[in-house]
């Protein structure tokens, strides 16, 4: 699937907001938000019309997408499923995008960004229930194992990953044996336990119109 390859920092200025695509970078003063929290591009400075109605639902999706770097037919069917499914939509939607294998490494500390997480996954290195998963996009289920393989325990950036997120606590919803890189998940996803500054509400109005 196609991604993106540009600049990630962009992505935070053009949000206003800092969506920790980086790792160490976004916890340092060298985070472009910290220094030009403004967006990009020639009249970036200029744009200070408040955001209502449509360009409202639109930023709120855009942000959404980018925390968990998805593109958008991806997205848009995260949405489509969650609106086929009974419960509330836009909770639903949340609740499949943390599910990603990508997004519960992250959540996890296995990984200091979900770029990672999904480079981790995309090279082999991590297993669910004892079999290779490269599918950043895989959903997990109540019971999953989720580890780092055996052959991929010293890789040097899984290694840091770990050292750089020694003091995160693990979701409510997942168990985590840190010192043997292995999770397990326990439950879904409750709406609490899914820490993002969006509002999902104007993400289903957006795509109900
Ligand atoms: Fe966003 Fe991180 Fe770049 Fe800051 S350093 S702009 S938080 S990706």
């Amino acid at each position: 699937m196609a991604r993106y390859k540009g600049p990630v920092c962009r992505l935070c200025r053009r949000e206003g907001l800092k969506l920790f695509l980086k790792g160490a970078k976004c916890f340092s003063d060298k985070c472009p938000v910290e220094k030009r929290n403004f967006a990009p591009g020639q009249h970036g400075k200029d744009r200070k019309a408040k955001v209502v109605g449509y360009g409202l639902q639109l930023r709120e999706k855009q942000k959404a997408k980018r925390i968990y770097f998805t593109q958008e037919a991806q997205f848009r069917k995260y949405f489509e499923n969650a609106a086929r499914t009974p419960g509330v939509t836009g909770f639903l939607l949340l609740q499949q995008l943390e599910r990603r294998l990508d997004s519960v490494l992250y959540r996890l500390g296995m990984a200091v960004a979900r770029r990672q997480a999904r480079q981790f996954i995309r090279h082999g290195h991590i297993e669910v229930n004892g079999r290779k998963v490269n599918i950043p996009s895989f959903q997990v289920k109540v019971g999953d194992e989720i580890a780092v393989r055996e052959s991929s325990r010293n890789v040097p950036a899984i290694q840091q990953a770990r050292e750089f997120s020694s003091h995160q606590a693990a979701p409510l919803w997942l168990e985590f044996d840190r010192e043997n890189l292995k999770a397990r998940v326990t439950a879904l996803p409750k709406r609490e336990d899914i820490q993002l500054p969006v509002n999902e509400q104007l993400i289903v109005e957006l795509y109900s119109k």
